[in-house]
Parts: structure tokens; sequence; C-alpha cells
């Protein structure tokens, strides 16, 4: 069988949402006072776009074959990411068979490594990775997740994080996970305020709908204790993220401390085999959320994943849209998937990466069926309404 070889590999950056969500406009849900590690300035408390959160703005990475296939991926990485790729990635890359997925992300990995392992360089890798399963799943016309050994349900089910977890329950969706608003800073009227919320939730959407918080980063381990065993009360059933990713400890203490079945979950800004290994093996969590588009791209996950898997963990990504539901559905340790509202007023269910996909699956009445997914690679076309610009060439 004649394989074809990658003739060429680019890097663009676009702004306005797509892989970047946070790159929004005013009055979005996902900038209006959402507790940060820099809460603790008040000057950025009320917008984490006034910290910079938007500042890298997506990379979209295209390859392409000589006989003429394409793929692409996108990531947030922007212009620091583009030249990552152009200037030293793409030499592993172009003149290779389209097969060559495990090798090409070796080299890029340890390649970078003096100054990568995780952040920008692994997000760009991510996205050369995901671009070269589109591309291997253009090519043989089939799926990525048939490309994984096929899927073991017949649709994904759903829980959405947004500001409106009561709309969410109306939307169709299994739960909602609600991004805490105070942190540690606004004292204990900023944790009243948080509980009072999570209170009002619970009594718009019962007793049996799963509602979280996603505490992104920005607590310390005695507040996270105290908001754990006071939102046990109104039955929250996961504390997401509540510690830096650097605190492994503090991770692994606050799991031995909170109240028996409520979970604790991290890792969307982990990366790695070596990154989960260290949440998982030290205890920190129950369910891990690598982000397809950051933690090291498919290739990666399916490490990530069976390290998960082997110490009875689940792993439900972060977000991802199209690139962790052609994953998740075909491994059972990831039994839900989370889209991210990224409708202003988390009143209707947007695409993941609006509105840079064209295609891009959604699902209905909270669910996924799997014929949604049966197009060749990751079954998503780039937009042509949105403008890419290159910064870099090679
Ligand atoms: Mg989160």
């Amino acid at each position: 069988m004649s394989v074809p070889k990658i003739k060429h590999i680019r890097a663009s950056v676009v702004r306005g949402g797509g892989g970047d969500y946070h790159d929004v406009e005013d009055g979005h849900w996902i900038d209006d006072h959402i507790a940060t590690p820099m809460a603790r300035y008040p000057e950025y408390r009320q917008s984490r776009r006034s910290f910079g959160i938007n500042v890298l703005g997506t990379l979209v990475v295209e390859v392409e074959a000589d006989d003429g296939t394409k793929g692409f991926a996108i990531t947030t990485a922007g212009e620091i990411g583009a030249f990552i790729v152009e200037k030293h990635l793409a030499r592993f890359i172009e003149g290779r068979p389209v097969t060559d997925i495990e090798r090409a992300w070796d080299q890029m990995y340890f390649s970078t490594q003096y100054y990568g392992r995780r952040g920008i360089v692994v997000n760009a890798i991510s996205a050369v990775d995901l671009a070269l399963w589109d591309l291997l799943g253009k090519w043989r016309e089939e799926p990525v997740h048939a490309l994984l050994g096929g899927p073991v349900r017949d649709e994904l089910v759903f829980y959405a994080t947004g500001a409106r977890p009561d709309l969410a329950k109306q939307l169709g969706f299994i739960g909602g996970k609600l991004p805490l608003q105070h942190g540690p800073a606004e004292g204990e009227e900023g944790l009243k305020q948080n509980l009072a919320k999570l209170e009002d939730m619970r009594n718009r959407v019962g007793d049996d709908f799963w509602l979280m918080y996603d505490c992104w980063m920005s607590l310390d381990l005695n507040y996270a204790t105290r908001l754990a065993h006071k939102a046990h009360e109104f039955g929250l059933k996961w504390i997401e993220e509540c510690l830096s990713p650097d605190d492994y400890w503090g991770y692994a203490e606050l799991r031995r401390n909170i109240p028996r079945g409520m979970l604790v979950t991290t890792g969307e800004h982990e990366a790695t085999r070596w990154g989960f290994r260290m949440l998982l093996e030290m205890g920190c969590c129950d369910i891990i959320q690598p982000d397809v588009n950051w933690c090291g791209g498919i290739t990666e996950l399916i490490k990530i994943s069976a390290l998960a898997d082997a110490h009875g963990a689940l792993m439900v990504p972060h977000g991802s849209g199209p690139y962790s539901y052609h994953f998740c559905c075909t491994r059972h340790n990831s039994p839900f998937n989370e889209i991210i509202m990224s409708a202003p007023k988390a009143d209707r269910v947007l695409p993941a990466f609006h509105p840079l996909l064209v295609n891009e699956p959604v699902p209905e009445n909270g669910r996924l069926k799997l014929s949604a997914l049966d197009k060749p690679g990751f079954g998503v076309e780039l937009n042509p309404a949105c403008t890419l610009h290159r910064p870099y060439t090679h």
C-alpha cells in the first residue's frame, strides 16, 4: 500500500472565539466576576480579560499530504504557538508518511523539552498531533474514533458548564457546572454568596440534577475544604480545579478531607502522561479532566486515559468539542462529556468552538448520537468566514 507523505504544514492565528473561548465580547457570563487566582487583586476581580485571559488567541494548524488530502486542528496558543510550529516542529512533519503520528509526537516533545514540557509548547504539539489524526482519518476516509478502536456506546451524554444550570436542565443536560464567583479575598461574605448561588440553583433544578462548582485554580486548601463541607448540604457533586495545578499535595489533602461521596476533579491545565501520573499516583482526584487540545493531543491522551483506567479514575475531558467526542466514545472510563455554553447568556447550545468550525456536531437534548461523528477525521472544516493570519513561514 502506498502511503502519501506530508507535503506542507502551516500555522495561522485567528481572533474572536474558536479555540480561545475566553476571547469574547463584553457581557458574556464567562467573563462576569469569576473567581481566579488573580482575584486577590481587586482591579482584576471583575473581568478575566482584564488580566489577559484572552491574550493568546486561537492557533490553527493545517497539514496537507502529497495526494491533496488535508487535515487541520486548533488550540489556544496564538502567535507564539505559530512560531513554534513553523520554526521548530515543521521539520518533524514534512516529508513523513501520514501514518507516522507516534514518531512525530515523540520527536516534537523531546526536541522541545529543554524549553517546553507543558503550556504553549504542548498546546502547539497538541494542535499538530490533532491535525495529523484528522489527516489520517481523512486519507483513510474513516472517523478518528474508528482509528482508535471504535465506539463502545451509541451516544454521548453531556453536562453543561455555564452560569445557568437551570436552563441546562431544560435543555436536556445531565448536570450543570457553575463557575465559582467569589474567592478567598472576598472573605466570609463571598463564601456566603457562593453558597447562596448554589442553594438557589439547587432549588431551581431539584434534587437529582448534578450541580458542580468550577473554581478555576482560585482557592486555598482551607477555603476549598470549607466550601466543600458547606456545599455538601446542597448536593454538590464535585468540586473542580480549586487549587493551583502545581499543588499536588494540596489536592491530595483536599480529597482526604472532603465529605464522602463528593468528588474532586482537576487536570484541564495539566499536560502529558507525566503530569497526570502525578495527579493519579498522589491520589489528587477522582476524575481527571485533560483538555484534548492542550494535554498533548490524541496520541498523548491514549496514554493518559489508560493510566487513569488502571487507577480506577474517570477521564472526562475539559471541553475540547469534537476532539474529545471522538476519543470519549471509544473509552469505558469516559462515560459522559462536558460542553461549555459559549452563548453569552448560557441560554442555548452553540458549537464548542463557535464560530471557527463548520459542521461541528452539537448535542441535542443533552445527547449526541454517534451517527453525528460518522465523517472522516474529526468531521469538521474551517469556517471560511473566519480570517486566518499566518505570522511566520518556514
Ligand atoms: Mg474547569
